[in-house]
């Protein structure tokens, strides 16, 4: 079984190893932009949803892949996991790349769980509603969930704890835009290092629209110091993509060759391999822990020789 996904290309992390704590859809929420699909049982009971040995053991295992950070996320709500103290402390001691939650704030409300969640280096909450209709609208949580007490905990959550936290909030067309200038205020309330805005760019739950380019700009002007959660470009600029692809022709680079090669900074670098590597152009390969990446013509002949033999 894994436990550890990836590393995946993450909008807001670069390249990010997840670790998923829950089985399927594990949340006390049911977002209707989730992209995970519904949430069968909602529920604020914490578990063991997974046996913690053999995780951490996959945390030691992967510790020397290349990845930006190491991310508590996954299947759900990972704070529902009674496991995450420990697993955040042991990946600290363990991984040498900075430690991240993403947890959707209901239960930073609990001091224990709070204690939990300090163990990370940067820790990413979500904040969709200021008032109780919306909360209730936009992400539809277990009962007894209250929005007023969970602004209390990201507050008390920011006091306590002196990492980074990068509030996330995401809007949705004719659900909570309406209460934008609320939920800035609320947000800037909670002193987050960032705030990143986000909107439904992944298939929702639920029918639900995004909000246009110029709708998002102009969030901006009522969340004074937020930025927008980047969305790729899913192209290669072709300059680029063609002294890239001339540079692995006959060689496996590591990812620091190529930036180093094209000048590009290391999340370029990614994103460009990620589309070089979705195209079908090069495929990468982890060597001596380093991420590489080849031709793919490379290795298709590499695989056929190795088959010959
Ligand atoms: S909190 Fe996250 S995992 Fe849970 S329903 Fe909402 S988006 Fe999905």
């Amino acid at each position: 079984m894994e436990y550890l996904f990836g590393p995946v290309l993450s909008r807001r992390l670069g390249l990010s190893m997840g670790v998923d704590l829950l089985r399927h859809k594990t949340c006390n929420m049911d977002c209707i932009y989730c992209e995970l699909g519904r949430t069968g049982c909602l529920s604020c009971r914490r578990e063991r949803f997974v046996p913690l040995q053999e995780l951490l053991q996959e945390i030691r295992e992967k510790r020397n892949e290349p990845f930006d950070y190491l991310t508590f996320a996954g299947s759900g709500e990972p704070t529902l996991s009674q496991d995450l103290g420990r697993a955040v402390a042991f990946a600290k001691r363990t991984v040498s790349a900075p430690v991240a939650v993403i947890t959707n704030s209901s239960l930073l409300v609990s001091p224990a769980v709070r204690r939990e969640v300090a163990a990370a280096d940067v820790v990413l909450p979500s904040l969709d509603a200021a008032s109780p209709a919306v909360f209730q609208k936009i992400d539809r949580p277990a009962q007894g969930l209250k929005i007023e007490e969970i602004i209390q905990g990201i507050k008390q959550f920011r006091r306590e704890f002196s990492g980074e936290i990068w509030l996330e909030v995401m809007l949705v067309a004719g659900i909570n835009d309406h209460e934008a200038d609320l939920i800035a205020r609320v947000a800037e309330s909670t002193e987050p290092d960032r705030i990143q805005l986000n909107t439904v760019i992944r298939r929702p739950a639920e029918p639900v629209l995004p909000l246009s380019e110029e709708e998002m700009l102009r969030m901006l002007e009522i969340f004074p110091g937020a930025e927008l959660i980047p969305d790729w470009d899913w192209r290669v600029p072709a300059d680029i993509s063609k002294r890239i692809l001339e540079s692995l022709s006959s060689t496996l680079c590591t990812l620091e060759e190529i930036c180093r090669l094209h000048h590009l900074s290391s999340i370029d670098a990614i994103k460009y391999c990620k589309i070089l590597e979705n195209d079908g152009l090069i495929t990468r390969r982890i060597i001596e822990g380093k991420l590489c990446f080849q031709s793919s013509k490379d290795r298709a002949a590499e695989t056929e020789q190795a088959a010959e033999k």
